[in-house]
């Protein structure tokens, strides 16, 4: 089970700080079964959190996640995200209860505008309050907002009550450092990072072939991959949604939580990956 490393979003959910992302899954039948077997184990381990969205594997992710979830729906915080273009007054109904029927859930624990589109804020944070009053989403937020859009989310009525932001964030990103994650500390808004581990190094730089990643590893007992998800998750208020279908992947995360880098451990890796420059905006996949 998860030690007890835990975050709170929204004020009535509380999770531990390693959750379950969900991209890529349900996009070729064969192999379903595995990314259900992985998520279940996810949840057997304590990674309560699962992250997805209408866009994954169009809809097929939300379906994957059902199956997860079958029999066990009290054992998931659901996170869903919804389009841009659809993110009106009328859209967003439609595309909650089509995301609702993918998971065979009443309700979403969390509905996330995916990126800010053309509709505006306003009229999304409207639908989403609607959707809330309805008993449909328990909480809702945005994802790839920077600073400038979460202030302007803030000056809008009811804005504030946006549960999280979800953002881009591993060591070699740092984007979100610099302004993004003090506003959202100062303003009481957990932080969800995704692509922790950099896609397995796959996103800028190769993460997880790091000299200095892999001797913190070695010391430890650690594999690379722990350790840049140990790094994104080092301070209160972040919380990170690794996706993984191997079933070693799933257990090594879960067994993360355990893991506190030492004070040097994160200078050596802060030395390897520098903290961003003033004007780096915030990353996004
Ligand atoms: P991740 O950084 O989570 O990397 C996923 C890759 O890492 C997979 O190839 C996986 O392999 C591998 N992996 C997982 N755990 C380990 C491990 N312990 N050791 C080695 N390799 C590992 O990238 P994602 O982009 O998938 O981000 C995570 C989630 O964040 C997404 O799935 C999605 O839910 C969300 N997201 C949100 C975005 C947004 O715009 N809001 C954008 C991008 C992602 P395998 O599956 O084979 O086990």
């Amino acid at each position: 089970m998860a030690s007890g490393r835990t975050i709170t979003i929204g004020g009535d959910i509380t999770v531990p700080v390693v959750g379950q992302g969900t991209w890529r899954m349900g996009e070729d039948a064969d192999d379903v079964p595995a990314e259900v077997r992985a998520l279940r184990a996810g949840l057997d381990l304590g990674l309560t959190l699962i992250d997805t969205a209408e866009m994954y594997g169009e809809g097929g992710a939300e379906r994957v996640v059902g199956e997860a979830v079958a029999g066990r729906r009290d054992d998931a915080v659901i996170v869903s995200k919804v389009y841009p273009h659809n993110a009106g007054q009328r859209s967003a109904r439609r595309s909650c209860e089509n995301s609702l029927r993918r998971l065979g859930t009443d309700h979403l624990d969390l509905y996330l505008l995916h990126w800010r589109g053309n509709i505006p804020l306003a009229e999304t944070v409207e639908v989403m309050e609607d959707l809330l009053a309805e008993g449909k989403i328990r909480n809702w937020g945005v994802s790839n907002l920077d600073v400038d859009d979460m202030d302007e989310l803030w000056s809008l009525p009811d804005g504030t009550r946006c549960a999280t932001d979800q953002v881009l964030y591993h060591a070699a990103s740092r984007g979100a450092e610099l302004r993004l994650l003090p506003w959202c500390r100062a303003h009481d808004v957990p932080v969800m990072a995704y692509s922790p581990i950099a896609q397995a190094g796959r996103l800028r730089g190769d993460l997880l072939a790091s000299p200095v990643i892999n001797e913190i590893a070695s010391g430890r007992g650690l594999t690379p991959a722990q350790v840049a998800l140990a790094w994104v998750i080092r301070d209160s208020g972040v919380l990170a949604i690794p996706k993984a279908v191997q079933p070693e992947h799933v257990q090594q995360n879960a067994a993360t939580l355990d893991v506190r880098l030492s004070d040097a451990e994160i200078a050596a890796i802060d030395d390897a990956f520098p903290p961003p420059n003033p004007d780096e905006p915030l990353d996004i996949v």
